[in-house]
């Protein structure tokens, strides 16, 4: 049911006069930040199309197609995403089968994570692109003949991951599709996507989240989730440096969103200061190769601060304060624009996306953070 999703009315208004319209598409793109529902929107377009008890153009979430749906283990909806690549030595009947033991465990336990939370962003170590064998299997089961009342839907999570050879490979489904099937190809960085795929999938973007929708839903999470205890404060501040982004929240909690914001403040400071001690600790205190994400929040808290900075210093003299993400450091950003007005913030900006990217090519966190803060000493001034 459309209940299950955070805002996204829009995108919901146009997919139910598009399910009415009965002129169904074969190919979609959702584009949006990651974070934004674009997976949990496909999983329930897939149950609309496929649900055999719709009351008032809404899927059931009773029936079972509905419950095929939900459990992203059933044919008629596969759910194809990036994977650790397989045992050269196996047939590649099966992707999953192609795997190792341990990365196949670890894949059932995050997609069984997905299906209770169709936000959670699951991660799989070294799955860094769709392989070429999914996408081959997908071709292989799209041209399977199954019953005509129902539509298979094949969700390709994060198509962005493909390289050309798999991109090349959807290509041919994507010309001659095969009827009674639809491919929803979600991405937030769409412009990654050769554009012979792109140009031949009807687009639907997604907006971020406001503020107050993911407090409400991550609150009422916590009231249902034991593990799950986090205070009103630290889910306001996570919420708020979100981006309007519901995963990217959740991933901020369980980082600590305090602790983590805290050392990014501490971070600037000791290379300010000339406290290379203090630095070198910080970078050091890192989680190590295997824990990537860790050291990518910290990167992406210092980018909310220094967006935050750039709103301070072009909104000075407006009567209505602009908003921000750091609301509760309101002060310490307007002293840091007073202290050091002449910092290049663009350029700052453009260090941190590209400290991202490398830390996405396996350059250890150690390294890219110390780089960073030399870079970035002689930026603030
Ligand atoms: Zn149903």
């Amino acid at each position: 049911m459309w209940n299950n999703i955070i805002g996204q009315q829009r995108v919901i208004d146009r997919l139910t006069a598009i399910y009415n319209s009965g002129r169904i598409s074969h190919a979609f793109l959702f584009s949006g930040d990651a974070g934004t529902g674009k997976d949990a929107v496909a999983v329930e377009f897939a149950k609309l199309l496929n649900c055999t008890g719709i009351v008032n153009s809404e899927s059931c979430d009773k029936c079972k197609n509905c419950k095929s749906i939900s459990s992203l283990k059933h044919e008629l909806l596969n759910f194809v995403c990036a994977l650790p690549s397989g045992r050269p030595e196996q047939s590649q009947q099966n992707i999953l089968e192609s795997l190792s033991q341990t990365d196949y465990q670890n894949f059932l336990t995050e997609l069984n994570k997905k299906s209770r939370n169709l936000y959670y962003r699951m991660s799989l170590p070294n799955a860094n692109n769709i392989r070429i064998d999914s996408i081959r299997e997908l071709v292989r089961k799209i041209y399977l003949s199954h019953s005509g009342k129902t539509r298979k839907v094949f969700l390709i999570s994060e198509a962005e991951k493909m390289k050309q050879e798999a991109a090349n490979a959807l290509l041919k489904v994507l010309e001659e599709p095969p009827g009674n099937s639809v491919l929803i190809l979600t991405a937030s960085k769409p412009e990654q996507l050769p554009q012979t795929i792109t140009g031949r999938c009807q687009k639907i973007s997604f907006e971020p989240l406001p503020v107050d929708k993911i407090i409400e839903n991550i609150i009422k999470e916590s009231e249902t989730n034991l593990d799950f205890k986090f205070t009103q404060e630290e889910i306001k501040l996570a919420s708020n440096l979100s981006s309007g982004s519901y995963s990217r929240t959740l991933d901020l909690l369980n980082y600590g969103v305090k602790e983590l914001r805290e050392t990014c403040l501490n971070f600037m400071i000791s290379f300010l200061k000339n406290d290379y001690a203090e630095l070198v600790s910080i970078c050091r205190n890192l989680p190590d190769r295997t824990d990537k994400d860790k050291p990518k929040y910290l990167l992406y808290v210092l980018k909310t601060w220094f967006r935050d900075l750039l709103t301070i210093r072009y909104s000075s003299g407006n009567h209505q304060p602009l908003s921000i993400s750091n609301t509760d450091l309101r002060d310490r950003l307007t002293a840091f624009q007073k202290n050091y007005p002449a910092t290049d913030i663009f350029k700052i900006i453009l260090l941190l996306e590209d400290a991202e990217k490398m830390l996405g090519q396996n350059v250890h966190p150690e390294f890219i953070l110390t780089d960073l803060s030399f870079q970035m000493q002689s930026l603030i001034k």
